[in-house]
């Protein structure tokens, strides 16, 4: 996601940042290209427009122009502009005062809305300690009903038991009932997907809404489908109030258009981002630091913040320890491994880390299972000093550990060589002043 746009927004950066001078017509030049970048992306045209003219207005006064780091100021008005254009603020759930609080989800069919649907009642459960019930709406499509049971159950949230031939409104209803009986705090609908924004499928969302009146209506988009989300985003919008937007497939090589148009178009935040198949690859949406991760410099707080909510929290801190102080050696290469299913991939994580894009093909490899567990015998097979200094790790303890382990010299270098790609993004990451000034700067 943003991978090209990072690149090209990037490219255009160094160009400006290596120069001490600007004038007005260097960063009209620049901002014709951002525009372009923007465009590629699939950012909806006047959204692309206003964003540039924005920037521009800023970036040409005198002060700017005339300031010591020109092309640095130019940069951070393209940040400042990226979150304003994402949303700004964190988006909060809102979830009223009387429970059982209703969230009803909306979106087309295939956009990812049942499994939204699961993610978002397990983070309610587990991270806000709410009582959830979900009730599937779908009675078009057979086997919807089964399959938000099924999640469910994955999920460890309870679904409302399925009634054979019951339509929507009633199903609504029952759950409603059942969650004032059974004191649930939230009721979670999930309504019924289609192909396209049809008549039928709202009329149908609206008499839902109106027996159920939610306390927020959720549209699930797919990132992935570009330009087409913002013109499904925009038929919702203008048939039912949502409240706010989850944007699934985050992980997927999305161009970021969706993401960048989705503010502007609806006028409501995206609230949420579905980044994986898994039950618990769900993330708040936040705009400070998407906008970081947009202009390449990696988004280590959420990074840090996944590893504590699925490693434990002493483990995040250590690793967040070492990592501000620039430090990464083969025990935390094994501890990431050892992680690695749960975070959802150390091609995400890199993804997340600065400096570590580039490496994301290479890590995505490595995390085939296979792979996986030769890396695990090959650290197994070094002493614990090797762990700790790499670098003592010679051509005669290469061949010990390959035959140890059952690898190849090869593979061991291979090992090798992208634990000091990892430990040299540390480093980088200190020389920007650690995780502490890196967080201060997207938090402003
Ligand atoms: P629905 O028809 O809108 O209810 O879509 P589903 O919830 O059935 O999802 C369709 C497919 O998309 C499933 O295979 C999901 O696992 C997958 N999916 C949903 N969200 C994400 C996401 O954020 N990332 C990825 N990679 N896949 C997702």
């Amino acid at each position: 996601m943003f991978d090209t746009l990072s690149d090209r927004l990037g490219s255009v950066f160094d160009r400006l940042r290596g120069r001490g001078a600007l004038n007005e017509a260097d960063v009209r030049a620049a901002m014709r290209e951002v525009r372009v970048a923007l465009l590629e992306a699939d950012v909806a045209l006047p959204v692309a427009r206003d964003f540039v003219d924005q920037v521009t207005e800023k970036a040409v006064g005198a002060e700017v122009l005339r300031s010591v780091t020109p092309g640095q100021m130019v940069v951070k008005y393209v940040h400042d502009a990226l979150v304003e254009t994402l949303g700004a603020e964190t988006a909060e759930l809102n979830l009223g005062v009387t429970p059982p609080a209703v969230i009803m989800m909306v979106g087309l069919q295939g956009s990812g809305k049942t499994t939204t649907t699961a993610k978002l009642a397990k983070r309610l459960t587990e991270k806000d300690r709410k009582k959830v019930l979900m009730a599937s709406l779908d009675v078009a499509r057979p086997a919807a009903q089964e399959q938000l049971a099924v999640l469910g159950r994955q999920a460890n949230v309870d679904t409302l038991p399925i009634v054979p031939g019951q339509q929507p409104v009633d199903i609504a209803r029952r759950a409603i009932q059942s969650a004032r009986l059974q004191a649930y705090d939230v009721v979670m609908l999930d309504t019924a997907g289609r192909l396209h924004v049809d008549d039928q499928l709202m009329a149908e969302m609206k008499a839902v809404a109106e027996t159920s009146t939610p306390a927020e209506t959720l549209l699930v988009v797919d990132a992935l489908t570009g330009q087409d989300a913002v013109n499904v985003a925009k038929g919702f919008a203008g048939q039912v109030d949502l409240t706010g937007v989850v944007l699934t497939r985050l992980d997927g090589d999305a161009r970021g258009g969706a993401a960048l148009s989705m503010r502007a178009v609806t006028g409501k935040p995206i609230k949420f981002a579905g980044v994986g198949e898994g039950i618990d690859a769900l993330e708040a949406f936040h705009p400070q630091r998407v906008a970081g991760r947009i202009l390449g410099m990696g988004d280590v707080v959420s990074l840090v913040e996944r590893a504590a909510e699925t490693i434990k929290v002493e483990e995040a801190e250590a690793l967040a320890a070492k990592m501000a102080k620039g430090k990464f050696d083969l025990d935390d290469l094994r501890a990431q491994l050892q992680q690695m299913q749960r975070m959802g991939g150390l091609g995400a994580l890199a993804n997340m880390m600065p400096g570590l894009k580039g490496m994301k093909g290479a890590m995505d490899k490595a995390a085939d299972s296979k792979a996986l567990v030769h890396m695990e015998a090959m650290l197994s097979s070094m002493t614990a000093k090797e762990r700790a200094k790499p670098e003592v790790i010679n051509a005669k303890r290469k061949i010990r550990i390959a035959k140890g382990s059952g690898t190849t010299v090869q593979e061991i270098n291979k090992l090798l060589k992208m634990h000091m790609e990892m430990a040299n993004a540390m480093k980088r990451l200190k020389k920007m002043g650690g995780l502490g000034k890196l967080a201060a700067m997207f938090n402003k």
